[in-house]
């Protein structure tokens, strides 16, 4: 039974689950042009409660393993170090509603965060795909850009969706993390960005959420590791026969690596490649810290996966501030 793409989440969940451990995922329409084989719509939780949110943070940051169980995310061993930006992190019990496409051939499926809206002025947000889009509801929406190819590879025997789901959870919970520790930004002449406003923890960021100038913009913390990005990190960190970063599940030396090689020719810039570069000097250096960061989801009764210690990062791109 198929349902409008439209977030009729309870029409969808009349159907019978059919990715497991997301029970709250059912098949709807297929977005127009899309290309997509079958859409699934149904929505993730990934903080219970603050607390939770909390204690995911800190583990996030210090590499520990997390569970997660139909979206939800909680850890066995909470490390004892608090973190700076715990009190930002209020009112993070939130629903996303999120559509999955899956595609024929090799190519991996992907999520679209469809509620609550990412607002790009707002947002920022550097995980996003913006060439990989379903249209729904008479708007584009990228994908999220919740694993590269390169560092998270399917695990074969277990379903595809679901192990999507998961990075899609962990990509949720950072996410959120991002939006409840930003802070409004604006960028000097001389390229080094100012606080033009700085939330105190504990202060919703709904009432300024509205308050920004033309050359002004939000960036907040996107806690873990950061996947490389752009055509220097792929090429100083992706070997030829490694999985592509794009999800289209070739290997890189077939895939994005000429086009990144030509692209970098033509910028004039070095093209040091995995095989010369050693992969230890590679790592991208982070965002600077900020100074100062209805129950009805089934599943704790199933069963919990383990997420590996690393939990596979998104592509990152660099946050830029308009220009
Ligand atoms: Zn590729």
């Amino acid at each position: 039974m198929a349902a409008a793409v439209d977030p009729l989440i309870s029409e969808a969940l009349l159907a019978a689950p059919q990715i497991s451990d997301y029970p709250q995922f059912a098949q709807c329409e297929i977005p127009l042009q899309s290309g997509a084989s079958r859409a699934f719509l149904g929505f993730i939780r990934p903080f219970s409660d603050d607390q939770t949110a909390r204690e995911i943070l800190r583990a996030v940051e210090s590499n520990a393993q997390l569970q997660i169980s139909s979206g939800r995310l909680s850890v066995e061993t909470v490390p004892e170090r608090m973190h700076p930006f715990e009190d930002y992190l209020i009112a993070t019990a939130v629903p996303f509603t999120v559509l999955v496409a899956e595609f024929e051939g090799g190519e991996h499926p992907r999520s679209f965060l469809l509620s609550p809206k990412m607002t790009p002025r707002f947002s920022l947000s550097p995980h996003l795909r913006p060439d990989k889009y379903v249209w729904a509801g008479g708007r584009p929406y990228p994908a999220l850009c919740v694993y590269s190819g390169n560092l998270f590879q399917y695990r074969n025997g277990e379903d595809k969706l679901q192990q999507l789901l998961d990075q899609t959870a962990t990509y949720l919970a950072k996410y959120l993390i991002w939006l409840r520790t930003r802070q409004l930004f604006r960028r000097s002449a001389d390229g080094s960005r100012q606080f033009v406003y700085k939330r105190k923890p504990h202060e919703p960021a709904t009432e300024f959420d509205l308050m920004h100038a033309r050359d002004a913009y939000w960036d907040g913390y996107w806690p873990g590791r950061l996947a490389p990005s752009g055509p220097a990190q792929h090429l100083a960190t992706i070997k030829r026969t490694d999985e592509c970063w794009c999800w289209s599940g070739k290997p890189y030396g077939d895939c994005c690596r000429p086009k990144e090689v030509a692209a970098l020719k033509r910028a004039g810039s070095p093209v040091l490649a995995s095989e010369t570069w050693n992969r230890t000097t590679s790592t991208p250096s982070r965002t600077p810290l900020p100074e100062g960061a209805n129950d009805n989801s089934p599943g704790w009764s199933s069963p919990r996966r383990t997420q590996p210690g690393e939990p596979a990062d998104p592509h990152f791109r660099r946050p830029v501030g308009p220009a």
